[in-house]
């Protein structure tokens, strides 16, 4: 398909100034000029477009005021009205949510013996997975180490992240990356085979494992395949509007609202995954305006993503009890504990 027209100026500039700009080099920052780029341009770092949670277990965090609606937001559902005795899945473990994380927790939970259902807001593999382009980080040769990448990782996030979480993702990322080639997805490789790595924003070795430009799709083709090949029960346009407790106020199901039929659908679980992704589409202001530096203007947005799992506000309900009471319980947001500009990286 060609380029429109309002493209092809762009298009022009960028390659008059292709030479240039391949030999320039980019003076490194100081902190103190990241901060104050940050806080002209960064949708987190703008006061007005954040405020603190006031219910839940996430209150007092300050997060973009459209999540923090998301979070307050009345529940569909009546408990006076809804019949939870009716049970259309009961399985050991339900995982909500059809993206990379869930097929993969429905993939590990099934190897160990539970009985799975995945549900998923649309088709199975629409999700950010799918659009991520760039690759996988994992410490995975000779010249790298989870030390150096733990690093790299605790300055990209501004030592603000959460160790745990960081050495969690950095020990576990050459093992993942290990299970994937298993399961064959196809990394690019170096000509003599060894896998081919590149750099990112703020890592310090190369790192980067990547399919071409499609690295999450490559990805999410192999996991969905492999749902499938595994008979995994999936429930596509479903997506989990409430969790469920049990009498002793375990989190013991959640219900779904299924988009094709408008029925609810009720799962009891033993355990309940809940991986719908990040919520940073929630913010709709995005980066404010182009950085201008003379080149081609560089349009930044905010990666679009599905909305948050409702599943956060709940109804203080039993299985199979009948009537769900009145007290809602939560599950908590980790909001920018991730690891860095890509939460994955
Ligand atoms: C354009 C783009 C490029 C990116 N590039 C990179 C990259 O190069 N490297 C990198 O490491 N990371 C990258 N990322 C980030 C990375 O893709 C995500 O961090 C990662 O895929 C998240 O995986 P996930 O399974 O947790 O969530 P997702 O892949 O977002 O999956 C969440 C799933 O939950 C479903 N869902 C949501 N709400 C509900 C509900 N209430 N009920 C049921 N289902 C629900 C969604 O439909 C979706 O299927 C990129 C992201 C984007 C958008």
């Amino acid at each position: 398909m060609p380029y429109p027209e309002s493209m092809r100026a762009s298009l022009k500039l960028l390659e008059a100034t292709r030479a240039e700009r391949l030999r320039e080099v980019m003076p490194r920052m100081d902190p103190e000029e990241k901060t104050a780029l940050l806080q002209e341009f960064h949708p987190d770092f703008r006061a007005e477009g954040m405020r603190p949670v006031r219910v839940g277990p996430n209150t007092g965090d300050r997060v973009p005021n459209e999540f923090a609606e998301q979070l307050e937001a009345r529940s569909r559902i009546d408990p006076d009205a809804f019949d939870l005795s009716q049970i259309d899945y009961d399985v050991d473990v339900l995982v909500i949510g059809g993206g990379g994380g869930g097929s993969t927790a429905a993939l590990i939970a099934q190897e160990h013996g539970a009985s799975v259902l995945l549900a998923t807001k649309l088709r199975h593999g629409d999700s950010n997975t799918t659009m991520a382009e760039g690759g996988i980080a994992a410490a995975s040769h000779t010249h790298d180490s989870p030390y150096l990448h733990y690093l790299d990782t605790l300055g990209g996030g501004r030592y603000v992240n959460k160790p745990d979480l960081v050495q969690a993702l950095v020990l576990d990322a050459p093992l993942v990356l290990d299970w994937l080639l298993k399961l064959g997805v196809m990394f690019d490789r170096e000509p003599d085979g060894r896998l081919l790595c590149s750099l990112a924003g703020g890592q310090s070795r190369k790192r980067i494992h990547s399919a071409k430009d499609y690295s999450g799709l490559e990805m999410m083709r192999v996991l969905r395949d492999e749902c499938r090949n595994r008979q995994i029960p999936v429930v596509e346009f479903s997506p989990a509007v409430e969790l469920i407790k049990d009498e002793h106020g375990q989190c013991a199901g959640a219900i779904l609202y299924n988009f094709d039929t408008g029925r609810y659908l009720v799962v009891r679980a033993r355990t309940v995954v809940l991986a719908t992704g990040a919520s940073v589409a929630s913010t709709s202001w995005a980066f404010p305006r182009p950085i201008t530096t003379g080149r081609p203007p560089t349009v930044w947005s905010l990666p679009t993503g599905p909305a948050p799992a409702c599943c956060t506000w709940t109804p203080s309900s039993t299985i199979p009890a009948g009537r769900p009471g009145r007290n809602r319980c939560w599950a908590g947001s980790v909001r920018r504990h991730s690891a860095g500009p890509e939460p994955t990286w």
